[in-house]
C-alpha cells in the first residue's frame, strides 16, 4: 500500500536536494534524486518554482502537486513548504500523499472539472487551517438552476458545462488558491490571503461574470448563471467546519436572494456569529415588548397614517411581540427574496420569556403559496387560519412545509388578490400554543391591511 507520509526533503532555491528522510526515500521513484523536481510530475514543475519564489515573502507554502511513486504510479500530494531555520534560502518540503489519506484510495483530480476532488481540496483547507500563517477565504459556489439546464440541453451539455466552469475557475485563481468539485454541481474554493472584502470581490466578481457570459439563449439571456457563498479563516471562525458551514449559509442567502451572485460574509449585515453559529437573528429586538391591543392597533394607525410616518418594520414587529406570535413574515414582492421577518428568540433559561429577534435569513419562504389548492382556502378577505394543519392542510403543498417547521397555528394575509406574491405570515411553534382568538383574527385583518395599504404608498 502506498504510505500516507510522503517523507521530507529539505532543498536549496534553485530545487537541488540537500538532504531527505526515509520515508522520502521510500515513496519516490528516484530515491537519490539530485533535483527534487526528478520526482515530480512535469506539468507542475512550474509550481514548485513559485513556492520558491512566494518563500522570498513569506515563511511557509502549502501546495499540492504531481509526485512519481516508488511503485511507479504517479500521485497528489499535499506539501507544506517552509524555510529553514538553520542555512539561508533552504527550503524544508513535507509531503503528505492526498490519494491515500484516511487510508483510502482515491483519485484526487476531478475528471469533469479539472479541479482537485472532494477529499483533496476538504485535506487541502484543512491543512491551511493546521498551518494557520495566513488567512483565506473559503468559498462554495453552487451553478443555478442546473437540472433544469441539464432538462432542456441535455446531460451531455451539463457535462461540458461543469468542464467549462472548472476551467473558469482555475483561471480566476491562478496560483492564489485552490479549488475542488465537492458535490454535482458545487465547488469550493480556497482562496489565499485575500480575505478583505476588495481582494476577495475580484476573483468572485471574475468568476460570476465570465460564467454569465459563457453561453446564451436566443434572446440573449444567460444561460448559466453560478451563485457563491464565503466565509473567511480566522476572522470569521477558526475551524473548518464552521467556516464550511458559515459559506454554505452565505451561499444560501445569494440563491434565495435571485441566485447569479456571490455573498461575502460581513457580521454586520448578516448578524453575529455565536458558538461558530451564525445567529439566524440579527440581535434581540429591544423595543418590540409586548403591549396593550388596542393601543397597537391605534397606535399603527396613526404611526402610518398620521404624521408620525412609521416604518412597516417597526410596526410590525410590536404587531408579532404584542399577540406573542413565534414568527412573522412580510413578503411584500416576491415569497423568495423580498421580506420582513421576526422570530422568538427562546432563552433556555428563561423560556416563558418573550424576546423578538430580527430574521436575517429567509428560512421561512412561502414555496407552497403558488399551490392552487393552498390558494383557494383564502376567504373573501384574503384571510386564511390554520388550526388544524393536519386537517386543513391535507393535499397542499403546505402540508409538509408545518410538519418540517413545527408549525401549529398560522394567520395568513393575501395581500393583492390578484397577485400570489405578496404576504403577511403569522406563525405559532409552541407545542402548547393555542388557537388564535377571533379577536386577534379580526386585528391581524385590520393590520394586515393597514400594511398593504403603507407598502402601496410607499
Ligand atoms: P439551484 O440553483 O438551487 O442550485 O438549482 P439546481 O437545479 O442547480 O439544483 P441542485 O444544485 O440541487 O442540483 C444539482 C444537479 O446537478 C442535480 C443533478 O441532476 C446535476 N448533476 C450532478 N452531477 C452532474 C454531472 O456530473 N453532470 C451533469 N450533467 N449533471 C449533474
Ligand atoms: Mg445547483
Amino acid at each position: 500500500m502506498i504510505a500516507y507520509n510522503a517523507g521530507i526533503a529539505i532543498v536549496d532555491e534553485e530545487l537541488n536536494i540537500i538532504d531527505t528522510d526515509f520515508a522520502f526515500s521510500d515513496y519516490v521513484s528516484d530515491s537519490e534524486p539530485k533535483s527534487f523536481l526528478s520526482n515530480v510530475f512535469p506539468d507542475d514543475w512550474h509550481l514548485l518554482h513559485e513556492m520558491v519564489e512566494h518563500l522570498a515573502a513569506k515563511n511557509s507554502e502549502t501546495l499540492c502537486f504531481r509526485v512519481f511513486r516508488e511503485d511507479s504510479g504517479v500521485s497528489w500530494v499535499v506539501a507544506n513548504c517552509q524555510k529553514t531555520d538553520g542555512n539561508q534560502g533552504n527550503i524544508s518540503i513535507s509531503m503528505r500523499d492526498v490519494d491515500t489519506l484516511d487510508g483510502r484510495n482515491r483519485f484526487s483530480i476531478d475528471y469533469g472539472t479539472g479541479l482537485l476532488d472532494k477529499q483533496a481540496i476538504i485535506d487541502y483547507a484543512k491543512q491551511r487551517i493546521a498551518d494557520s500563517d495566513e488567512g483565506f477565504a473559503l468559498c462554495i459556489m453552487d451553478i443555478d438552476n442546473f437540472k433544469k439546464i441539464n432538462d432542456t440541453m441535455g446531460h451531455s451539455f451539463g457535462d461540458k458545462i461543469l468542464g467549462e466552469v472548472g476551467k473558469i475557475v482555475l483561471k480566476a485563481l491562478g496560483n492564489d488558491g485552490k479549488a475542488g468539485r465537492i458535490g454535482g454541481d458545487e465547488v469550493m474554493l480556497i482562496i489565499n490571503g485575500k480575505t478583505d472584502k476588495t481582494g476577495l470581490r475580484k476573483y468572485l466578481k471574475e468568476i460570476r461574470e465570465k460564467v454569465e457570459c459563457m453561453k446564451k439563449d436566443k434572446d440573449g439571456y444567460p444561460l448559466v448563471t453560478v451563485s457563491i457563498g464565503s466565509g473567511n479563516f480566522p476572522q470569521d471562525v477558526d475551524t473548518y467546519d464552521k467556516l464550511f458551514n458559515l459559506a454554505d449559509k452565505m451561499l444560501y442567502r445569494a440563491k434565495n436572494r435571485g441566485r447569479n451572485r456571490y455573498v461575502m460574509y460581513n457580521s454586520e449585515v448578516h448578524g453575529p456569529i455565536i458558538d461558530g453559529e451564525l445567529e439566524t437573528t440579527g440581535g434581540i429586538v429591544g423595543d418590540a415588548k409586548p403591549q396593550d391591543k388596542t393601543k397597537l392597533v391605534l397606535g399603527t394607525l396613526e404611526g402610518f397614517f398620521g404624521d408620525e410616518n412609521k416604518t412597516i418594520l417597526t410596526s410590525f414587529m410590536q404587531l408579532v411581540a404584542t399577540y406573542e406570535m413565534d414568527e412573522g413574515y412580510i413578503f411584500f414582492k416576491n415569497i423568495k427574496s423580498s421580506f420582513i421577518g421576526f422570530k422568538r428568540v427562546v432563552d433556555h433559561e428563561k423560556p416563558n420569556d418573550y424576546k423578538l429577534g430580527r430574521i436575517v435569513e429567509n428560512i421561512s419562504a412561502m414555496p407552497f403559496a403558488a399551490d392552487v389548492k393552498f390558494d383557494k382556502k383564502f376567504n373573501d378577505n384574503g384571510v386564511f387560519v390554520v388550526d388544524t394543519p393536519q386537517n386543513q392542510l391535507k393535499g397542499t403543498k403546505a402540508d409538509a412545509f408545518f410538519s418540517e417547521h413545527g408549525i401549529k397555528h398560522a394567520f395568513f394575509y393575501k395581500m393583492n388578490k390578484s397577485k400570489r406574491d405578496c404576504y403577511v405570515a403569522l406563525y405559532n411553534t409552541r407545542d402548547n400554543s393555542r388557537k388564535i382568538p377571533q379577536s386577534d383574527i379580526i386585528d391581524f385583518t385590520y393590520l394586515s391591511k393597514m400594511i398593504e395599504i403603507a407598502l402601496k404608498s410607499r
